[in-house]
């Protein structure tokens, strides 16, 4: 058993005395096979010093219940770290960020507390996973959809904490920004509502985002301020169809008015679904050229007239073409998606992504995991094409010549009005190949951030690297930051290190 640093063998068998007496014997998890459970299996320091471990874990079932775990965790300073689901795989699994901490794995917090239909929003607890919430609306048969991420498996909650997203229209695939309200624990045991949810009376807490007065639920995103115990969402009512263009220009020169043209059409909110680049145009990879699928869900109508708007702009670029796929009509509840469709564009989690990264007759020998290294670029054709030059003249170098099979850079344009060049860094159960990963992933950041380019998600052992990019006046928004983990969990108990904040007592060690 690795016990938390600073912390005696009396202490911490007491504190598992006290989370026993608040969560009941069977719920309390101390076991070297048990705690393994909680080791992330995508770690890039898999059996070695460095790998993150938990101490212990404890699985709480209600607000109270995680009330007195946090009460009796900051009597007696044990680190806590809460987890949702636990499955942040390719950013730390359910393994602490401090090893030593004990994971608060909130799973067995798994009612969907409310889902309105006619306002379309949800109320979850955190161990809601994609697939729990799915199931409840497709069995009340509501017309409306989830937006998951491609593996369902995962906590509504936890993912929007962590930063995800998902596949279906904006605004519904920022997960963290279709939230609408939250119950934190902080680390005193205090229970705070954000937003409406403030007003005893008030019955708009799912409905009206921004409350009255300072905006704290930022706080909570990639923080670690709080305990997160319920949470709103705004679902998506179910749209009646999907139609997807495809623009093509045949060479870089074409990719600037591709991109500005894209943005105007987000913008002008007339393209909302999950777009995607491609280099290669419409001859494939190794092709020049690019290409870029706009998805747009609405009305039939509605749509058709959209995209004929989307070509009339798309067409104004030289040597541009411009394609219609069919226009698909959306499944109703209770019904099966739409054959041969990738489910989660129309809200259906499912788990197929797993079988792009698994053993098959084309990857014999899968690495086993990845790591993503995701700066955030600007939405600028002549921006993509300098990354994209930029990562081929410096990719022997990161990789001191070999090739490691990283995958990239794909760019994404989930997030509005900005693009993510996604590199996938192999992650393997071979200390000998984790490290050299890790000197490329190191050098990519450190090359990466010299360009202004900064990642906007990282695993937990890379946190505080990343974080040191965000430095503008020396470190000032750090600093801030933590000025309010002191205030706010002033023994620094709730996962320490989170995005880079430590605790006073941990920050110079
Ligand atoms: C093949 C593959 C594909 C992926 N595709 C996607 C994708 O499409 N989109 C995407 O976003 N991600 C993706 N991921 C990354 C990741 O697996 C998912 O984001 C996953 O949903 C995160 O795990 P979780 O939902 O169980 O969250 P958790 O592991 O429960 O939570 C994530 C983190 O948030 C914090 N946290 C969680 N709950 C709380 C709480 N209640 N209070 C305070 N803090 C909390 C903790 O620090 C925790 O470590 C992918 C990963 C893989 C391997």
């Amino acid at each position: 058993m690795a016990l938390p640093h600073g912390v005696s063998e009396t202490d911490f068998t007491h504190a598992l005395d006290r989370f026993r007496t608040a969560v009941g014997d069977e719920w309390v998890f101390s076991s070297d096979e048990d705690v393994a459970l909680y080791r992330d299996a995508y770690s890039i320091y898999w059996d070695e010093p460095e790998e993150r471990v938990a101490s212990a874990a404890v699985a709480p079932a209600t607000v109270e219940e995680v009330q007195a775990v946090v009460r009796a965790a900051n009597e007696l300073g044990i680190p806590l770290y809460p987890i949702s689901t636990g499955r942040n795989l390719a950013y730390g699994g359910s393994a602490p960020m401090y090893s030593g901490s004990v994971v608060l794995d909130l799973k067995r917090m798994n009612r969907v507390l409310d889902v309105d239909e006619r306002n379309a929003w949800a109320l979850v607890e955190p161990g809601v996973s994609y697939f729990d919430l799915y199931n409840h609306i497709q069995e009340r048969g509501l017309d409306l959809w989830i937006d998951p991420p491609d593996p369902g498996w995962g906590s509504v909650i936890g993912n929007a904490l962590d930063g995800g997203g998902g596949w279906t229209a904006y605004p519904f695939r920022d997960h963290f920004g279709a939230h609408c309200g939250m119950e934190v624990v902080l680390g005193d045991g205090e229970i705070v509502r954000t937003g409406m949810g403030a007003a005893p009376g008030a019955k708009t807490w799912q409905e009206n985002k921004w409350g009255y007065g300072p905006w704290v639920d930022g706080l909570f995103r990639q923080g670690n301020m709080g305990v997160v115990t319920k949470m709103g969402f705004w679902l998506m009512p179910r749209p009646e169809a999907l139609i997807t263009g495809r623009a093509t220009v045949a060479s870089d020169d074409g990719v600037v008015g591709l991109i500005d043209t894209l943005n105007l059409l987000e913008n002008q909110q007339m393209v909302n679904g999950s777009t995607q680049l491609n280099s290669g145009g419409s001859g494939g990879f190794g092709s020049p050229g690019w290409s870029l699928d706009v998805p747009i869900y609405g009305p039939v109508n509605v749509i058709r007239e959209q995209l004929a708007y989307a070509r009339s702009k798309f067409e104004q670029i030289d040597g541009c073409t411009f394609s219609e796929s069919e226009l698909i009509m959306t499944q109703g509840p209770g019904e099966d998606a739409p054959p041969g469709v990738r489910l989660v564009n129309f809200g259906v989690p499912n788990l197929s992504t797993f079988s792009l990264l698994g053993r098959s007759p084309f990857q014999p020998n899968p690495a086993g995991g990845h790591i993503g290294f995701s700066p955030i670029l600007p939405r600028r054709g002549e921006e993509l094409i300098r990354f994209r030059d930029w990562y081929r003249a410096n990719s022997a170098e990161a990789s001191q010549g070999e090739d490691l099979g990283i995958i990239g850079p794909v760019f994404m344009t989930n997030w509005e009005r900005s693009l993510v060049g996604l590199i996938m860094f192999p992650v393997a159960k071979d200390a000998g190949y984790n490290s050299r990963i890790r000197a490329a992933f190191e050098r990519w950041v450190e090359l990466a951030a010299a360009e202004g380019w900064v990642e906007y998600r990282a695993p937990t052992v890379y946190q505080d690297l990343v974080a040191q990019t965000y430095s503008y006046n020396d470190n000032a928004l750090k600093r801030m930051q933590e000025k309010i983990k002191d205030a706010v969990d002033p023994n620094g108990i709730l996962a320490a290190g989170r995005y880079g904040v430590w605790p006073k007592h941990l920050r110079d060690a």
